[in-house]
């Protein structure tokens, strides 16, 4: 009985595995997902439209070695597969990675067994100009892809059926030839799937590296450079659609001594909660970040003094209301929160200078409140 139930365990392990590497999607993140479908798309937009072209430019070659009767049966299924190619780069931004590159490779597969069967048994292979090479072609293309190997392997099988139809359906003899080329064919679709395979690889390395670059390992927000990043953006947008734009520069109060009362831990465990309040207080279109030690720097696009005082005032509340549990005790904090709105050609570095302003005046006035910028006057910042 256990080595049954050993046995069955392993078969389920086994059946797992093949269908996780052959599935297109278990194998790609999430995160990663929409890249990925944008790469896949935009190789289509580029190479669809070139065989397209080389379909239609073969057909002089086909009318000079063809017969005239295979020459009209195989002329419209070039122009068939031209044009859907054609219609694929149009329609292919509708589609997954995989929809779109399985239809790519099969509606070049399907063309070409019909162009097989076309051609006459006893024409020689000097009169089949190119035919011979399509699959390999076919197989080639899903180097370019970055798709799982499984699933670059399962798409290329189509690859395979285009040499075997023609010589199950008596085409062609099963001959020494068409054992090597099916070999052939073989080996240039696993490199073709590996390459495909280290291409999503490299991308989702790379997602990840970009994600690390750009937030803040505890709190998960933005950090500071990517903060500016958007800043410059959003201001340049604001200043041409005159949009107003505002920023609230947050501060924890006294945070040094949750630090040194309870531990760095515990002051670890406060930055992570005020993140999620500002996550919870705010739209998607606005950017909470981390832009120093407990420094919050928000970005409101779209948002003019009021509103941004609002929001300022909401995060402020929600922040009081906040007890965070530590072992034996739990801490509560507040926060001071300095509000600035852009003025006309003022640049980004300007208007971060206003908030931090206004946040030391909130501090002044006695911590845990809001303090809206002056408008012109940069006063010193204090030391
Ligand atoms: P104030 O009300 O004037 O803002 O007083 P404060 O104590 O909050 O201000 P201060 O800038 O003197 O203290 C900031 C502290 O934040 C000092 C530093 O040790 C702490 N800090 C900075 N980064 C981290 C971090 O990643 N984790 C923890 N636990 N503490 C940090
Ligand atoms: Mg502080
Ligand atoms: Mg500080």
């Amino acid at each position: 009985m256990p080595m049954m139930s050993r046995t069955l365990n392993s078969i389920t392990v086994l059946w797992r595995t093949a269908r996780n590497g052959l599935s297109c999607h278990r194998m790609v993140p999430g995160g990663c997902r929409l890249q990925q479908t944008h790469l896949v798309q935009a190789r289509i937009r580029a190479l669809a439209p070139v065989i397209a072209v080389l379909m239609l430019a073969w057909i002089p070659i086909d009318a000079a070695s063809l017969s005239r009767a295979e020459f009209w049966h195989i002329l419209p299924l070039r122009l068939a597969l031209a044009a859907s190619l054609l219609l694929l780069v149009r329609g292919a931004v509708r589609l997954s990675a995989n929809m779109a590159t399985t239809l790519f490779v099969w509606l070049q597969a399907l063309a070409f067994v019909g162009m097989e069967l076309c051609l006459h048994p006893a024409q020689g292979d000097l009169l089949r100009v190119g035919y011979g090479l399509f699959p390999f072609m076919v197989g080639a293309q899903l180097a370019i892809f970055p798709l799982p190997w499984g699933c670059s392997l399962r798409i290329g099988s189509a690859a395979l059926a285009v040499l075997f139809v023609p010589a199950l359906a008596g085409v062609r003899p099963p001959d020494i030839a068409l054992r090597d080329a099916l070999w052939l064919l073989g080996v240039i679709l696993l490199l073709a799937a590996w390459a495909g395979h280290t291409q999503l690889r490299l991308l989702t390395d790379l997602l990840a590296a970009r994600d690390d670059a750009s937030h803040d390992p505890l709190t998960g927000l933005a950090n500071r450079r990517s903060a500016e990043l958007r800043l410059a953006a959003d201001r340049a947008h604001a200043l041409r659609l005159n949009e107003p734009l505002s920023l609230l520069m947050l501060d924890l109060d006294h945070f040094k001594q949750i630090n040194d009362h309870w531990g760095h831990a515990a002051g670890d465990r406060v930055l992570k909660a005020t993140a999620q309040a500002l996550r919870d207080e705010l739209r998607g279109a606005d950017l909470p970040s981390r832009f120093g030690g407990e420094e919050f720097l928000t970005i409101l696009p779209g948002t003019d003094a009021a509103r941004a005082l609002d929001v300022a005032e909401r995060i402020r509340e929600r922040i009081a209301k906040l007890t965070i549990a530590v072992p034996g005790d739990t801490i509560q904090i507040t926060a001071s929160i300095g509000v600035a709105t852009i003025t006309e050609g003022e640049s980004a570095q300007k208007l971060v200078a206003r908030a931090d302003v206004a946040l030391y005046r909130a501090k002044d006035n006695g911590r845990d409140r809001c303090a809206f910028a002056a408008l012109d006057t940069i006063e010193p910042a204090p030391p």
